[in-house]
């Protein structure tokens, strides 16, 4: 069986930052790609608050400059999703895609978060005909129609302004009197007069016909009345689960399932593991901070192996 040294699920900025640093540190890094290639930054559109670059940066060129970067420096970079593993010994045993088994002397967990559902009825139903969890893959099918965005954080802020730049009108359905977002993006949302803001409102039911949808039903917090909002598409910007399922039989986790690490380390509770990353990362879950951590994920790694 092929025995890696350091095996990095995720590619994201966390996995691509450890294996820059592990194919420097003469490891020969293998990245698992996992099913989004480049993780939530290819989602995105311009990304701003990335250091280097003044003008910003497309969210995709950046971590596809960072995927080359760890290329050139001796990362192998394969196309697959860790399905299930044994972390009880080393080396560890790791199963790609269901089929494909290795073997690992470290594994740095990159494996990041995914978008949120809420669950309400018609959300299923409409998912990819009028449903969606990503502006920037989506937006363009709605061109000069009224769409809704859910939620009020940076996500669905910067959704909002991307989805206003093409649609007719953009509502944001906020579930409180305030929005969670930073001041910067809220001020973004302000400044386009085609967004209509909802204060109070919780996402009801997603309503359409055999054609797609049609309005997203909301109804105001205080007074229960409900009313159906007119839209053809409904973005969800409610948040992201960690991708640590798989992981979760062998490392701890927190009740949400972010990786839990040793106080101001990358390690897990397993020798040998780290993680890095959205997966790792309850408070900042920024570009920035997974890299970082990526880094330290990998130093870590190197640490344990020469202690071997
Ligand atoms: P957040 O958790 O920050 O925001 C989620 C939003 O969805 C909140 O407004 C929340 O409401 C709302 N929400 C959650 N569940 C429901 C529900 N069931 N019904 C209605 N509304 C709901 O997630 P984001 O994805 O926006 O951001 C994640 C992280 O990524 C943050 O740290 C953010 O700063 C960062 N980020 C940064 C960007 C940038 O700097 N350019 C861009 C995008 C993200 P409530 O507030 O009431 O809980």
């Amino acid at each position: 069986m092929e025995r890696i040294r350091v095996l990095i699920a995720g590619s994201g900025p966390a996995g691509y930052t450890a294996a820059i640093y592990a194919a420097r540190a003469n490891l020969s890094p293998v990245i698992y790609s996992g099913m989004e290639l480049g993780g939530q930054l290819t989602t995105t559109t311009v990304v701003e608050n990335f250091p280097g670059f003044p003008e910003g940066v497309d969210g995709t060129v950046l971590v596809d400059n960072m995927r080359r970067q760890a290329e050139r420096l001796g990362t192998e970079i394969r196309t697959g999703t860790i399905t299930s593993c044994d972390l009880s010994s080393r080396p560890f045993k790791l199963t790609v895609d269901g089929s494909v088994e290795v073997e690992a002397d470290t594994l740095i967990i990159a494996t990041g978060a995914s978008a949120k559902y809420l669950g309400i009825p018609g959300e299923q139903e409409f998912r990819g005909s009028g449903v969606s969890a990503c502006a920037t893959c989506d937006g363009f099918f709605y061109r000069k129609q009224d769409v809704a965005v859910v939620g009020g954080g940076d996500t669905a802020c910067e959704e909002a302004v991307y989805l206003a730049g093409m649609c007719n009108k953009v509502y944001m359905i906020i579930r409180r009197d305030q929005m969670r977002a930073s001041k910067a993006m809220q001020e973004k949302v302000a400044s386009r007069p085609n967004i209509e803001i909802l204060w109070n409102s919780l996402p009801k039911e997603v309503v359409g016909d055999i054609k797609g949808v049609n309005g997203i039903k909301i109804e105001d917090k205080f007074s229960g009345e409900s009313r159906v909002v007119p839209v053809t598409g409904v973005f969800l910007a409610v948040g992201h689960h960690p991708n640590s399922e798989v992981f979760a039989p062998w490392v701890n986790t927190d009740k949400e399932g972010y990786i839990q690490t040793l106080p101001d380390s990358p390690a897990t509770n397993i020798p040998g593991v780290f993680a890095a990353g959205d997966v790792a990362d309850v408070h900042y879950k920024q570009a920035i901070t997974a890299a970082a951590s990526g880094c330290r994920a990998a130093i870590e790694a190197d640490r344990f192996l020469q202690g071997q």
